[in-house]
């Protein structure tokens, strides 16, 4: 069977080699004669898939030994929440840096917990495309934390710095861009994503969060909602997202064996190079967003001519090339090319790209 090139935003697209391997070990896990999905999250097997899960994480991004990593649910909308219960204590503020739909959804569920000021928000009459200045980035100096989105999936806008916010907590959303290349976690307070978009199938969030940054005085905090809860109980508080936490680990697993963040990074690169080529090269596709923080993982694009977007993701899909829909709030096409999209995949678009042109131009 060919299976498709898959361009989902999320849950998206997973390497081929580890659904194969999940598929031999579905029924009978290394000789246990059990699947994971019917393991007890305590039983000594998921331990060391959950160990060994944790421990592949840390190697690939280098977490620092003061840094916790929770695998807990509620995807990364929770945190949205979770992230100013826990950490909106001291000072009662926070900053917000809005790039996207993302950024804007997180300040607004901010707001509901203390307040929010919004030091940078790049929206116009044209949308989301663009990242602030470095340099106009002012941090309010009581703030308990400052929050940005390094990748802003919908609209295709990827911060080129990390913002330096001194002794100020940073907290990223990386739902769309964790693993996609290395970085220095001991910039960031806390760093979550939602899994399904390049970690693993839906149902499990990543948390890595700085020792220091786990509240233990939270009284009126949910036991579900406070990190310390998790932090305490190796995110087995209650029953963690088992079947998806041992998918992540054999893409973990993948990561290594493909050499690495560096590696990954460089093949992502090459992709996202392709693919901005061919838009840019025609002026028959279009891509808005300025060249210094355009996305290497969702890449946007639309049509000089309107008229012709349908047939283009409908002959798409029949070329086996799917999910290319940009999303309802943008409209456009939006191909995601995560790190499990092979540069066939890539290669195959931009064909199929020149090839429309061709026709349609
Ligand atoms: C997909 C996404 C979300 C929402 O994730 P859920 O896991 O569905 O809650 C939030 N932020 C970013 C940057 C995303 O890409």
């Amino acid at each position: 069977m060919k299976r498709v090139f898959n361009f989902s935003a999320g849950p998206a697209t997973l390497p081929e080699e580890v659904l194969i391997q999940a598929k031999e070990e579905l029924l009978d896990w290394h000789g246990s004669k059990m699947s994971v999905m019917e393991m007890s999250h305590r039983s000594k097997e998921f331990l060391s898939i959950a160990e060994e899960s944790e421990r592949d994480l840390r190697e690939l991004l280098s977490v620092p030994s003061n840094y916790k990593i929770l695998f807990i649910q509620g995807g990364a909308t929770l945190q949205f929440s979770m992230v100013p219960l826990n950490l909106m204590t001291k000072n009662g503020g926070a900053d917000y840096i809005k790039t996207g739909t993302w950024g804007k959804k997180a300040a607004q569920e901010a707001q509901a917990y203390g307040q929010v000021k919004i030091i940078a928000d790049t929206h116009t009459e044209k949308g989301f495309l663009s990242e602030p200045d470095a340099e106009s980035l002012v941090f309010s100096k009581s703030a308990d934390y400052i929050h940005y989105t390094p990748n802003e999936t919908i609209e295709g806008v990827e911060f080129s710095y990390v913002p330096d916010t001194g002794d100020l907590p940073l907290v990223a959303d990386m739902s769309s861009t964790i693993l996609s290349r290395p970085i220095d976690i001991s910039q960031f307070g806390i760093i979550y994503a939602g899994a399904q978009k390049n970690i693993g199938p839906a149902g499990l969030t990543i948390v890595i969060i700085r020792e220091d940054l786990i509240n233990k005085s939270l009284t009126k905090v949910p036991t579900m909602l406070r990190y310390e809860t998790h932090s305490n109980n190796q995110s087995m508080y209650n029953t963690p997202p088992t079947y998806s936490w041992y998918l992540a680990g054999l893409v973990f697993k993948w990561l290594i064996k493909k050499g690495g963040l560096q590696s990954i990074s460089e093949a992502n690169k090459s992709k996202a190079d392709l693919l901005y080529s061919v838009i840019d090269s025609s002026k028959f596709y279009n891509n808005p967003v300025e060249k210094i923080c355009r996305s290497k993982m969702n890449i946007t694009f639309t049509l000089a001519n309107k008229d012709l977007q349908d047939k283009f993701i409908s002959h798409a899909h029949d070329e086996g090339l799917v999910a290319l829909k940009g999303h309802r709030s943008v409209g456009g096409m939006r191909a995601s090319i995560y790190n499990a999209m092979p540069l066939e995949g890539v290669r195959a678009l931009t064909d199929f790209m020149s090839e429309f042109e061709r026709k349609n131009g």
